[in-house]
Protein backbone atom coordinates (compact mmCIF):
# COMPACT_ATOMS: atom_id res chain seq x y z
CA UNK A 1 0.00 0.00 0.00
CA UNK A 2 1.26 3.73 -0.80
CA UNK A 3 0.79 6.53 1.38
CA UNK A 4 -1.03 8.23 -1.29
CA UNK A 5 -4.49 8.24 -2.03
CA UNK A 6 -7.33 10.01 -4.44
CA UNK A 7 -9.33 12.35 -2.77
CA UNK A 8 -12.41 15.04 -3.20
CA UNK A 9 -12.71 18.66 -2.54
CA UNK A 10 -15.17 20.62 -2.57
CA UNK A 11 -15.98 24.57 -2.55
CA UNK A 12 -18.64 27.07 -2.95
CA UNK A 13 -19.41 27.75 -5.83
CA UNK A 14 -19.37 24.42 -7.14
CA UNK A 15 -16.22 23.80 -7.36
CA UNK A 16 -14.69 20.52 -7.09
CA UNK A 17 -10.82 19.09 -6.99
CA UNK A 18 -9.33 15.57 -6.96
CA UNK A 19 -6.13 15.88 -5.17
CA UNK A 20 -3.46 13.32 -3.58
CA UNK A 21 -3.63 13.54 -0.27
CA UNK A 22 -1.39 11.10 2.63
CA UNK A 23 -3.85 8.34 3.52
CA UNK A 24 -5.26 8.77 7.11
CA UNK A 25 -2.97 7.63 9.33
CA UNK A 26 -5.53 4.63 12.18
CA UNK A 27 -5.55 6.01 15.85
CA UNK A 28 -7.21 4.60 19.18
CA UNK A 29 -10.71 4.29 18.34
CA UNK A 30 -10.78 4.26 15.14
CA UNK A 31 -10.37 2.50 11.69
CA UNK A 32 -9.05 2.80 8.59
CA UNK A 33 -11.99 2.28 5.73
CA UNK A 34 -11.11 1.13 2.06
CA UNK A 35 -14.15 3.38 0.37
CA UNK A 36 -15.67 1.08 -2.16
CA UNK A 37 -18.80 2.91 -2.62
CA UNK A 38 -20.22 6.43 -1.43
CA UNK A 39 -23.04 7.54 -2.89
CA UNK A 40 -24.00 11.76 -3.24
CA UNK A 41 -26.95 13.02 -1.39
CA UNK A 42 -28.78 16.39 -1.70
CA UNK A 43 -26.98 17.60 1.35
CA UNK A 44 -23.51 17.56 -1.01
CA UNK A 45 -25.46 19.89 -3.35
CA UNK A 46 -25.71 22.58 -0.95
CA UNK A 47 -22.02 22.10 0.28
CA UNK A 48 -21.16 22.93 -3.14
CA UNK A 49 -23.51 25.64 -3.40
CA UNK A 50 -23.78 27.06 0.31
CA UNK A 51 -22.52 25.42 3.09
CA UNK A 52 -18.27 24.78 1.68
CA UNK A 53 -16.75 28.22 2.32
CA UNK A 54 -13.25 26.93 2.31
CA UNK A 55 -11.82 23.42 0.18
CA UNK A 56 -13.22 20.73 2.46
CA UNK A 57 -13.74 16.89 1.93
CA UNK A 58 -17.19 15.61 1.50
CA UNK A 59 -19.06 12.20 0.97
CA UNK A 60 -21.18 10.67 3.77
CA UNK A 61 -23.06 7.52 2.27
CA UNK A 62 -19.98 5.13 2.84
CA UNK A 63 -20.02 1.42 2.42
CA UNK A 64 -16.18 -0.77 2.40
CA UNK A 65 -13.75 -2.61 4.24
CA UNK A 66 -12.18 -2.53 7.35
CA UNK A 67 -7.97 -2.18 6.66
CA UNK A 68 -6.55 -1.35 9.61
CA UNK A 69 -7.80 -1.29 13.02
CA UNK A 70 -6.61 1.07 16.10
CA UNK A 71 -6.03 0.53 19.36
CA UNK A 72 -9.01 -0.20 21.27
CA UNK A 73 -10.89 -1.48 18.30
CA UNK A 74 -12.28 -4.78 19.64
CA UNK A 75 -15.49 -5.53 17.58
CA UNK A 76 -14.41 -5.20 14.22
CA UNK A 77 -11.45 -6.77 12.36
CA UNK A 78 -8.90 -6.20 8.88
CA UNK A 79 -11.52 -7.06 5.81
CA UNK A 80 -14.74 -6.69 7.64
CA UNK A 81 -17.45 -5.25 5.31
CA UNK A 82 -19.38 -2.28 6.66
CA UNK A 83 -21.34 0.42 5.60
CA UNK A 84 -20.56 3.44 7.74
CA UNK A 85 -23.20 5.63 10.03
CA UNK A 86 -22.91 9.17 8.81
CA UNK A 87 -23.37 10.09 12.96
CA UNK A 88 -23.45 7.70 15.49
CA UNK A 89 -24.82 7.68 19.56
CA UNK A 90 -22.71 8.09 22.12
CA UNK A 91 -24.06 5.68 24.70
CA UNK A 92 -23.47 7.55 28.15
CA UNK A 93 -25.34 11.27 27.79
CA UNK A 94 -28.79 11.96 29.47
CA UNK A 95 -30.41 11.17 26.28
CA UNK A 96 -28.55 8.11 25.57
CA UNK A 97 -29.11 6.64 29.35
CA UNK A 98 -32.75 7.76 28.65
CA UNK A 99 -33.34 5.42 25.73
CA UNK A 100 -33.31 8.18 23.03
CA UNK A 101 -30.14 7.49 21.44
CA UNK A 102 -31.90 9.30 18.39
CA UNK A 103 -31.37 12.58 20.42
CA UNK A 104 -27.67 12.19 21.40
CA UNK A 105 -25.67 13.79 18.50
CA UNK A 106 -22.45 13.99 20.74
CA UNK A 107 -20.52 10.74 19.47
CA UNK A 108 -17.38 10.79 17.42
CA UNK A 109 -18.23 11.06 14.11
CA UNK A 110 -15.93 11.67 10.50
CA UNK A 111 -17.28 14.96 9.80
CA UNK A 112 -14.39 17.12 10.94
CA UNK A 113 -11.73 14.26 8.38
CA UNK A 114 -9.81 16.26 5.97
CA UNK A 115 -10.87 13.87 4.12
CA UNK A 116 -14.52 11.99 4.19
CA UNK A 117 -16.30 9.32 1.60
CA UNK A 118 -15.52 10.71 -1.84
CA UNK A 119 -11.88 9.31 -1.26
CA UNK A 120 -10.14 5.96 -1.76
CA UNK A 121 -10.00 5.56 2.62
CA UNK A 122 -11.65 7.08 5.05
CA UNK A 123 -11.13 7.08 8.98
CA UNK A 124 -14.39 6.37 11.00
CA UNK A 125 -14.98 6.12 14.61
CA UNK A 126 -15.56 2.39 15.58
CA UNK A 127 -18.90 3.64 16.34
CA UNK A 128 -19.67 4.74 13.39
CA UNK A 129 -19.14 0.75 11.83
CA UNK A 130 -22.05 -1.20 11.29
CA UNK A 131 -21.05 -5.12 9.22
CA UNK A 132 -22.38 -6.36 6.80
CA UNK A 133 -22.51 -9.45 3.85
CA UNK A 134 -23.95 -10.93 1.19
CA UNK A 135 -24.31 -6.98 -0.10
CA UNK A 136 -23.12 -5.12 -2.80
CA UNK A 137 -20.93 -2.28 -1.78
CA UNK A 138 -23.23 0.04 -3.96
CA UNK A 139 -26.16 -1.30 -2.13
CA UNK A 140 -24.77 -1.34 1.72
CA UNK A 141 -23.76 2.64 0.88
CA UNK A 142 -27.33 3.07 0.69
CA UNK A 143 -27.69 1.91 4.25
CA UNK A 144 -27.52 5.77 5.56
CA UNK A 145 -30.18 7.40 3.26
CA UNK A 146 -32.17 4.73 3.16
CA UNK A 147 -31.90 4.76 7.23
CA UNK A 148 -33.14 8.57 7.12
CA UNK A 149 -36.19 7.74 4.40
CA UNK A 150 -37.27 5.06 7.41
CA UNK A 151 -36.91 8.13 10.27
CA UNK A 152 -39.50 9.96 8.25
CA UNK A 153 -41.77 7.08 8.32
CA UNK A 154 -41.44 6.38 12.01
CA UNK A 155 -41.50 10.05 12.69
CA UNK A 156 -45.08 10.47 10.60
CA UNK A 157 -46.18 6.61 12.57
CA UNK A 158 -47.63 5.55 9.66
CA UNK A 159 -49.59 3.09 10.63
CA UNK A 160 -51.58 0.10 9.33
CA UNK A 161 -54.83 1.01 6.67
CA UNK A 162 -53.15 4.76 6.74
CA UNK A 163 -53.47 7.10 3.34
CA UNK A 164 -50.00 8.29 2.78
CA UNK A 165 -48.78 11.23 1.12
CA UNK A 166 -45.44 11.62 0.21
CA UNK A 167 -44.57 14.62 -1.18
CA UNK A 168 -41.07 15.48 -3.36
CA UNK A 169 -39.58 12.37 -5.37
CA UNK A 170 -36.24 12.67 -4.87
CA UNK A 171 -34.40 9.78 -2.79
CA UNK A 172 -35.67 10.25 0.05
CA UNK A 173 -39.44 10.29 -1.19
CA UNK A 174 -38.49 7.42 -3.18
CA UNK A 175 -37.38 5.30 -0.25
CA UNK A 176 -40.02 6.45 1.70
CA UNK A 177 -43.00 4.33 -1.06
CA UNK A 178 -41.88 1.16 -0.13
CA UNK A 179 -40.88 1.71 3.54
CA UNK A 180 -44.70 3.05 4.11
CA UNK A 181 -46.15 0.19 2.29
CA UNK A 182 -44.32 -2.28 4.60
CA UNK A 183 -45.71 -0.53 7.31
CA UNK A 184 -49.40 -0.65 6.06
CA UNK A 185 -49.96 2.08 4.16
CA UNK A 186 -52.74 0.98 2.55
CA UNK A 187 -52.64 4.15 -0.36
CA UNK A 188 -49.77 6.25 -1.52
CA UNK A 189 -50.08 9.26 -3.58
CA UNK A 190 -46.64 9.96 -4.64
CA UNK A 191 -46.20 13.33 -5.99
CA UNK A 192 -43.86 15.41 -7.51
CA UNK A 193 -43.37 18.99 -8.76
CA UNK A 194 -42.12 17.38 -11.92
CA UNK A 195 -42.67 13.86 -14.31
CA UNK A 196 -39.30 12.19 -15.80
CA UNK A 197 -37.61 8.81 -14.30
CA UNK A 198 -38.52 9.77 -10.66
CA UNK A 199 -42.14 9.27 -11.43
CA UNK A 200 -41.44 5.93 -13.14
CA UNK A 201 -39.67 4.94 -10.23
CA UNK A 202 -42.14 5.84 -8.13
CA UNK A 203 -44.77 3.37 -9.54
CA UNK A 204 -42.48 0.68 -9.51
CA UNK A 205 -41.70 1.23 -5.78
CA UNK A 206 -45.73 0.61 -4.82
CA UNK A 207 -46.80 3.95 -5.11
CA UNK A 208 -50.37 3.55 -5.74
CA UNK A 209 -51.36 7.52 -7.53
CA UNK A 210 -48.77 9.01 -8.94
CA UNK A 211 -49.21 13.15 -9.50
CA UNK A 212 -46.90 14.87 -11.14
CA UNK A 213 -47.14 18.70 -11.94
CA UNK A 214 -50.80 19.53 -10.33
CA UNK A 215 -51.23 21.33 -7.38
CA UNK A 216 -52.05 19.20 -4.36
CA UNK A 217 -55.85 20.84 -4.31
CA UNK A 218 -56.84 19.50 -7.48
CA UNK A 219 -56.12 15.68 -6.12
CA UNK A 220 -59.04 13.85 -5.72
CA UNK A 221 -58.22 12.17 -2.85
CA UNK A 222 -60.40 8.92 -2.04
CA UNK A 223 -61.03 9.32 1.93
CA UNK A 224 -60.88 13.41 1.38
CA UNK A 225 -57.27 13.85 2.16
CA UNK A 226 -54.64 12.11 3.75
CA UNK A 227 -53.57 10.55 7.24
CA UNK A 228 -50.04 11.44 6.87
CA UNK A 229 -47.33 13.14 4.53
CA UNK A 230 -43.63 12.67 4.11
CA UNK A 231 -42.68 15.97 2.87
CA UNK A 232 -38.95 15.92 1.55
CA UNK A 233 -39.83 18.83 -0.65
CA UNK A 234 -39.24 22.30 -0.31
CA UNK A 235 -40.37 24.27 2.56
CA UNK A 236 -43.28 25.74 1.10
CA UNK A 237 -44.82 22.44 0.46
CA UNK A 238 -45.69 22.28 4.41
CA UNK A 239 -48.34 24.61 3.97
CA UNK A 240 -50.17 23.43 0.46
CA UNK A 241 -50.33 19.58 2.70
CA UNK A 242 -51.88 21.14 5.73
CA UNK A 243 -55.03 21.39 3.64
CA UNK A 244 -55.24 17.95 2.19
CA UNK A 245 -54.49 16.40 5.60
CA UNK A 246 -57.72 14.26 7.96
CA UNK A 247 -58.57 15.22 11.27
CA UNK A 248 -55.38 14.20 13.55
CA UNK A 249 -53.22 14.21 10.73
CA UNK A 250 -48.94 13.98 10.75
CA UNK A 251 -46.72 15.90 8.65
CA UNK A 252 -42.81 14.35 8.63
CA UNK A 253 -40.39 16.87 7.03
CA UNK A 254 -37.08 16.56 5.98
CA UNK A 255 -35.34 19.39 3.98
CA UNK A 256 -32.86 21.94 4.14
CA UNK A 257 -33.15 25.65 2.32
CA UNK A 258 -31.40 28.64 1.81
CA UNK A 259 -32.84 32.14 1.56
CA UNK A 260 -36.36 33.38 1.76
CA UNK A 261 -37.82 29.75 1.09
CA UNK A 262 -36.77 28.37 4.38
CA UNK A 263 -40.29 30.52 5.87
CA UNK A 264 -43.16 29.47 5.56
CA UNK A 265 -46.58 30.56 7.01
CA UNK A 266 -50.14 28.47 7.59
CA UNK A 267 -53.30 28.99 8.97
CA UNK A 268 -52.96 28.08 12.64
CA UNK A 269 -56.88 27.80 12.68
CA UNK A 270 -56.69 25.16 10.14
CA UNK A 271 -53.86 23.47 12.20
CA UNK A 272 -55.73 23.75 15.38
CA UNK A 273 -59.26 22.46 14.11
CA UNK A 274 -57.89 19.55 12.29
CA UNK A 275 -55.19 18.61 15.79
CA UNK A 276 -52.27 18.20 13.05
CA UNK A 277 -49.16 17.52 13.89
CA UNK A 278 -45.92 19.30 11.97
CA UNK A 279 -42.76 17.34 13.05
CA UNK A 280 -39.03 17.45 11.61
CA UNK A 281 -37.17 14.42 10.72
CA UNK A 282 -33.65 15.23 10.85
CA UNK A 283 -31.94 11.66 10.88
CA UNK A 284 -29.16 12.58 12.88
CA UNK A 285 -27.54 10.32 14.29
CA UNK A 286 -28.23 8.16 11.22
CA UNK A 287 -29.21 4.74 13.02
CA UNK A 288 -31.38 1.64 11.51
CA UNK A 289 -28.90 0.45 9.80
CA UNK A 290 -29.05 -3.32 11.00
CA UNK A 291 -32.90 -2.97 10.08
CA UNK A 292 -32.27 -0.91 6.37
CA UNK A 293 -29.04 -3.78 5.78
CA UNK A 294 -31.55 -6.70 6.50
CA UNK A 295 -34.86 -5.36 4.44
CA UNK A 296 -32.35 -5.09 1.42
CA UNK A 297 -30.57 -8.45 2.03
CA UNK A 298 -33.69 -10.22 2.16
CA UNK A 299 -35.10 -8.57 -0.79
CA UNK A 300 -37.80 -6.42 0.93
CA UNK A 301 -35.95 -3.35 -0.66
CA UNK A 302 -33.78 -3.45 -3.98
CA UNK A 303 -30.60 -1.00 -3.85
CA UNK A 304 -30.92 -1.24 -7.56
CA UNK A 305 -34.31 0.33 -7.70
CA UNK A 306 -32.57 3.47 -6.28
CA UNK A 307 -29.24 3.57 -8.21
CA UNK A 308 -29.42 5.43 -11.36
CA UNK A 309 -25.97 5.71 -11.81
CA UNK A 310 -22.62 4.71 -10.64
CA UNK A 311 -19.59 6.83 -11.83
CA UNK A 312 -15.82 6.67 -10.79
CA UNK A 313 -14.78 9.09 -8.56
CA UNK A 314 -12.17 10.79 -11.58
CA UNK A 315 -15.69 12.25 -12.56
CA UNK A 316 -16.89 13.49 -9.16
CA UNK A 317 -17.38 16.85 -10.65
CA UNK A 318 -19.62 15.68 -13.72
CA UNK A 319 -21.51 13.52 -11.03
CA UNK A 320 -22.43 16.55 -9.14
CA UNK A 321 -23.12 18.17 -12.12
CA UNK A 322 -25.78 15.85 -12.98
CA UNK A 323 -27.12 15.97 -9.71
CA UNK A 324 -27.93 19.53 -9.63
CA UNK A 325 -28.72 20.04 -13.69
CA UNK A 326 -30.49 16.33 -14.05
CA UNK A 327 -33.16 16.17 -11.33
CA UNK A 328 -35.80 13.96 -12.89
CA UNK A 329 -33.76 11.73 -14.25
CA UNK A 330 -31.22 10.63 -11.72
CA UNK A 331 -31.92 8.81 -8.52
CA UNK A 332 -28.84 8.22 -6.60
CA UNK A 333 -25.50 8.26 -8.09
CA UNK A 334 -22.97 5.84 -6.33
CA UNK A 335 -19.48 7.25 -6.64
CA UNK A 336 -16.44 4.42 -6.89
CA UNK A 337 -13.25 5.46 -5.57
CA UNK A 338 -11.41 2.32 -7.41
CA UNK A 339 -12.23 2.63 -11.00
ZN1 LIG B 1 -27.05 12.18 3.15
ZN1 LIG C 1 -25.38 10.11 23.76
Amino acid sequence: MTNIMLAAFVKVPFQFELREVPIPQVKEGWALIKVQACSICGTDLHYANHLATEWQGFGHEIAGVVVAIGAGVTNFKEGDTVALESGSYCGVCDQCRNGRVDLCNKAPNFWQNPTMGFAQYILAPKECLVKFDHLSFEEACLAEPIGVALDMTYVADIGLGNEVLVLGLGPLGLMAIPLAKMKGASHIYAVNRSGGKRADVAKKLGADTVVTGKALSEIAFRKGGVDRALVSAPPRTIQDAIPVMNYGGIIAFIGIEFGAGAKIEFDANDFHFKKLHLRASHAAPAIYFPTVLKLLQDGHLHGRDFISHIMPLTQMGEAMAMMRDQREEVVKIVIQPWV
